[in-house]
C-alpha cells in the first residue's frame, strides 16, 4: 500500500513538474536562425532621398503604468519586474503629425490592473491623445489589442478620425473583438488603407507588416532628419530583454490572456530576425510598446521626448 501511495505520489510529483515547465518554460526559444523575415535595407530603400522632409522628433505620451514579474514577459524571467507602460507615439515634421497607437482608456486600465500598488492611469494625457488623433495627418496601430487601440475604438467623434485611420485589413477584421462594445460604423466599415506589403506611409515612416502576435501585427520604422532610426515593435516582445535573450513570453500567456492565440512560431522567427538585426545596427532604437524602463532610458538619452506637442 505504501509502496502504491508513493509510486502515485512520484508520479504526481512528476506531472507537476511537468506542467510547471510547459506553462513557464516551454517552446519560448527563438529559432537559431530567420532569414528573409525583416529586411532593413528594403526599409531604407523606401526613406526620401531629401532628409529635410524627414520626421523632427519622436515623442511619447503615456497613459498609464502597471507592474508585473517579468516572467510574464519573458519566460525564466525569475526575480525580475516588468515595468509596464501604455502609451503612444507622436511622429513630428514641422507640417504635419503622424500618431501610432490609441493605448487604453480609464475603463479598461482598470479592468486590466496587475498590482494595484503601482498601477496609474492620467485621464489628462488620455485627453491629450484624443485631440492629437484629429490633429494628425494619420493614425496607426501597432495592433489590434484592446491596450493599443481605445482612443481609436472609444473615440468620442469617430466621423472626424475615420479619414486619419491608416489600418491594414486584418486590424480592421479584428479590431470588433477587442473593442469591447459597439464600433461606431464609422470605424468598423473603414476601408483598409494598407495593403500589407512593406509601405512608406509619410517621408521617414515605413509600415512593416508582421502578422504573428496578432494577424494585423506591424512593425513602424522611422528616420528622423538627425540620421537615427527607430523600429516600434508593438508587442512582438513586451520587454525588450525578450528580444536581447531571444526568450518570448511563457506558454501560460497563451491560456490566461491571449484570444485567440498567438502564432508563436511567427513571433519566436521575429524575436530572431529583431536580435539579428540589433546586433547588426547598434543604433537603431527598438522599442517594445511597454518597456517602460527602456522608453524611460530612451527619453533621458533624448531619442525619444516625453508628451505630445499640442
Ligand atoms: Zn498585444
Ligand atoms: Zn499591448
Amino acid at each position: 500500500m505504501l509502496r502504491t501511495i508513493l509510486i502515485a505520489a512520484a508520479a504526481l510529483g512528476i506531472a507537476i513538474s511537468g506542467a510547471v515547465w510547459w506553462l513557464f518554460l516551454a517552446d519560448s526559444k527563438a529559432p537559431e536562425a530567420a532569414p528573409g523575415v525583416f529586411s532593413i535595407e528594403d526599409w531604407r530603400s523606401r526613406l526620401p532621398e531629401d532628409a529635410s522632409t524627414l520626421p523632427t522628433e519622436i515623442r511619447v505620451l503615456e497613459i498609464g503604468r502597471d507592474k508585473a514579474p517579468g516572467f510574464a514577459a519573458r519566460a525564466g524571467g525569475f526575480g525580475t519586474d516588468w515595468n509596464t507602460t501604455y502609451n503612444s507615439i507622436q511622429i513630428v515634421w514641422p507640417d504635419r503629425t503622424l500618431v501610432v497607437d490609441g493605448a487604453i482608456d480609464a475603463a479598461t486600465a482598470e479592468g486590466m490592473v496587475q498590482s494595484q500598488a503601482d498601477w496609474s492611469f492620467d485621464a489628462a494625457a488620455y485627453e491629450t491623445l484624443l485631440a492629437a488623433m484629429l490633429k494628425a495627418d494619420q493614425v496607426v496601430i501597432t495592433h489590434e489589442h484592446l491596450d493599443h487601440v481605445m482612443a481609436v475604438a472609444r473615440h468620442p467623434d469617430p466621423v472626424a478620425l475615420a479619414p486619419r485611420l491608416t489600418l491594414n485589413a486584418p486590424q480592421i477584421a479584428t479590431l470588433p473583438i477587442f473593442a469591447i462594445g459597439a464600433l461606431d460604423p464609422a470605424i468598423a466599415e473603414l476601408a483598409p488603407r494598407l495593403d500589407g506589403t512593406v509601405q512608406s506611409i509619410a517621408p521617414g515612416v515605413v509600415i512593416i507588416p508582421a502578422a504573428g502576435h496578432t494577424p494585423g501585427s506591424q512593425l513602424v520604422f522611422i528616420r528622423t532628419q538627425d540620421g537615427r532610426e527607430t523600429l516600434l515593435i508593438g508587442d512582438v516582445a513586451w520587454s525588450l530583454d525578450a528580444v536581447e535573450t531571444l526568450t518570448t513570453r511563457p506558454v501560460l500567456t497563451q491560456y490566461m490572456i491571449f484570444d485567440p492565440n498567438e502564432d508563436r512560431t511567427s513571433v519566436k522567427a521575429q524575436l530572431r530576425a529583431l536580435h539579428d538585426l540589433m546586433a547588426a545596427n547598434p543604433d537603431l532604437a527598438v522599442i517594445p510598446a511597454h518597456d517602460g524602463d527602456h522608453i524611460r532610458a530612451l527619453m533621458e538619452e533624448g531619442r525619444l521626448i516625453k508628451g505630445f506637442r499640442e
